[in-house]
Order: structure tokens, then sequence, then C-alpha cells
């Protein structure tokens, strides 16, 4: 049989966690491999303008700084590969990792920032009309919307994010609320609810989508439940799904401990997993804070901590 790969320090993910723990890495001699996963640069290839992130007054787009962060990684010496992690066993050191479902590699420390993917509400009908018409991207998918009526569920930053970004291109923006009140950040906020495009339902849910070939309206009910519950319908072209995300956690589940929600859990103040030699950073291991300023970060320590458990045990 062919003999494993044999890698100092594996990197998983290509986000700001991914690529900020491979620079780190990488000047620390580690000869790290990153794999980029499904998503190449990760949740911010999806963003439309970063505005938050230090260092960048003027805003970037999160393409153009997913492929900075990338080239920084390979300007030291990143081995940046496509493929994706389906399956290992953390069980002992090395550790056993596959890409691709046939590619098997052993690393001595392996760091993990597999990032999180957006949540559906879970209705057949998302099923029914995905790619016709439902989406979790507006800027991947708004260009299809440009003067047409648009709905966004949910009511935190990205939802205002999406609604904002489709309002630029589309006629009309609903905004599906369930609460009767924004989650988001106050600025963004204000911007949703002083635009003239957007409509905001609050205590509002969806019940379903119809259209013949292709979503053409919602069916949703305010007040469900309530002695002045009403249900009502929108039409829409297009629907987006703007209500959180799910932790990238799965293929490590048997050997590293989750919370409910699948995040990995690490010691506080570390990136440290219940397996010495694994590290979580980003979005998979943060139910809290979620930026792309705390996944760098997070990288950064990441790196620092294989390269001490390499160096010290
Ligand atoms: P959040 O968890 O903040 O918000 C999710 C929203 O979806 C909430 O309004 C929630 O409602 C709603 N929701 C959840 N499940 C359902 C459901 N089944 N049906 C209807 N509505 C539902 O997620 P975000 O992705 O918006 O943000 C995640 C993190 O990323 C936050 O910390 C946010 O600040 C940050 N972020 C920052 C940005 C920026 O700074 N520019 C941009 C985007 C994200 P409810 O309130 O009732 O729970």
């Amino acid at each position: 049989m062919k003999e494993a790969e044999k890698i100092k320090c594996l990197i998983i993910g290509s986000g700001p966690a991914g690529y900020t723990a491979a620079i780190y890495a990488s000047r620390a001699n580690l000869s790290p491999v990153l794999y980029e996963g499904i998503q190449p640069g990760g949740q911010l290839t999806t963003t439309s303008e970063i505005e938050n992130f230090p260092g960048y007054p003027d805003g970037i787009s999160g393409i153009a700084m997913m492929d900075e962060l990338k080239k920084q990684a390979a300007r030291f010496g990143t081995d940046i590969r496509p493929g994706i992690v389906t399956g290992c066993d953390l069980s002992q050191s090395p550790f056993q990792v596959t890409i691709d479902g046939k590619k098997s590699v052993e690393a001595k420390t392996v760091i993990i920032c597999t990032g999180a993917t957006a949540k559906y509400l879970g209705l057949p009908d998302e099923n029914k009309y995905m790619g016709m018409g439902v989406s979790a991207c507006a800027v991947c998918d708004g260009f299809f919307y440009r003067k047409k009526n648009t709905a966004v569920v949910g009511g935190g930053d990205s939802a205002c994010e999406e609604a904002l970004y489709l309002a630029g291109l589309a006629d009309k923006v609903y905004m599906i609320v369930r609460k009767s009140y924004l989650r988001a950040s106050q600025v963004m906020q204000e911007r949703v609810l002083n635009h003239p495009k957007i409509e905001i339902l609050f205590n509002t849910n969806t019940l379903g989508l119809f259209g013949e070939n292709g979503v053409e309206g919602a069916h949703l009910i305010r007040f469900a439940g309530e002695p002045n519950e009403e249900r009502f319908d929108i039409a829409i072209d297009g629907f987006f799904l703007a209500i959180g995300h799910k932790p990238n956690s799965d293929v490590f589940k048997d050997y590293l401990d989750l919370d409910e929600n699948g995040y990995i859990q690490t010691v506080w103040g570390t990136t440290k997993t219940n397996v010495a030699g694994v590290f979580a950073a980003g979005d998979v291991a943060d139910p809290h804070y979620r930026q792309a300023v705390t996944a760098a970060a997070t990288g950064c320590i990441a790196a620092i901590e294989a390269e001490r458990f390499l160096t010290r045990g």
C-alpha cells in the first residue's frame, strides 16, 4: 500500500482563520499544507464589501481580501491545495486525515478552520425551488433579480446586509423578521429602516412558497397563534435566507467535543481542542463573534500553539 504523506502542520479551510494560520505556520518553518475545502476563500467570498476589517479605510471586496490573504500565505511557502477533508482518525498521533475520499495524509498537528454554512428554514419548498428563486447568498445570485421583487428572511446583520445588497438591484425587498425587532447592529438597522426600497415585515414567518416555474410568491403568517393572527401572500421572484449558520464540524464529531449546536469546543482563551495537537480556529469554533478579524486572530493563535506543541510537546 502507498505510504501516507507526512505533514507537520495540516490546515483545513481557506477563510481568514485558515490563511492567517498558514502565514504564521509557514513563517515558523512548519511547512504547512492547507486544503482549501468546499468554498475556497470561505464565506467572505460571498460577501459584498468588507467595511470593518482594520486596515481598509475605504473597504475591500471579500474576494479581493481573500485573494490577498492567499498570496500572503503562498509567499511564505504554504502548500495550498484544492481538496475537501472527507474523513479522519484523531484517536492517536500522528493524525490520519482523508482528502476527497481517496488521499491519506498523516499530520503531527491539525488546525481546523472549516467555518460554517448557511442555514435554511427546513421548508420542503426551499428544496423544490432551490436554484429557481431560493438562495442563501444575495451577492452570488442577486444579479438575477434586477428590477424584481425579493424577500430576505432574518433580522440579524447578515439579513440586513443581504437586504441592502439586493436593494441596489431589485425594485423591492421585503425583510421577513420573526420577532418584533431586528437583532442587527444599530448602524445596519438604521440603514435598512431608512431604505425606501426595503419593507420590514415584523412578527412574520414563512409558511411556503408558490410559483409555476420558479418562485412567484411566499405564503406568510403574522402573529402566529395570537388572536390577531393573519395569513397573507407576497409576490416575489427571489427568496433569500439569512438566518445564521451551522458550523462545518461533522467530519470531526467522533473525536472532538462539540457544543449543542455543533461548534468545536476549545479551552477558553486558546484554540486547543480536547485532542492534544488538534486546534480549531474561526467560525467552526466561535458561536459568539464570527467576524473576519476574530477568525484571523484565532488562526494566528492556532499556528503559535501548533508550533509550541511541536517543539515542546
Ligand atoms: P444572527 O444569529 O445574528 O441572526 C439570525 C437571524 O435569523 C435572527 O434575526 C434570527 O431571529 C433569525 N432566525 C433564525 N432562525 C430563524 C428561523 N427558523 N426563522 C426565522 N428567522 C430565523 O446571524 P447573522 O448571520 O445575521 O450574524 C452572525 C454573526 O455575524 C453576528 O454576530 C453578526 O453581528 C455578524 N455579522 C456581522 C456583519 C457585519 O458586521 N457587517 C455582517 C454579517 C454578520 P431571532 O432574532 O428571532 O433569533
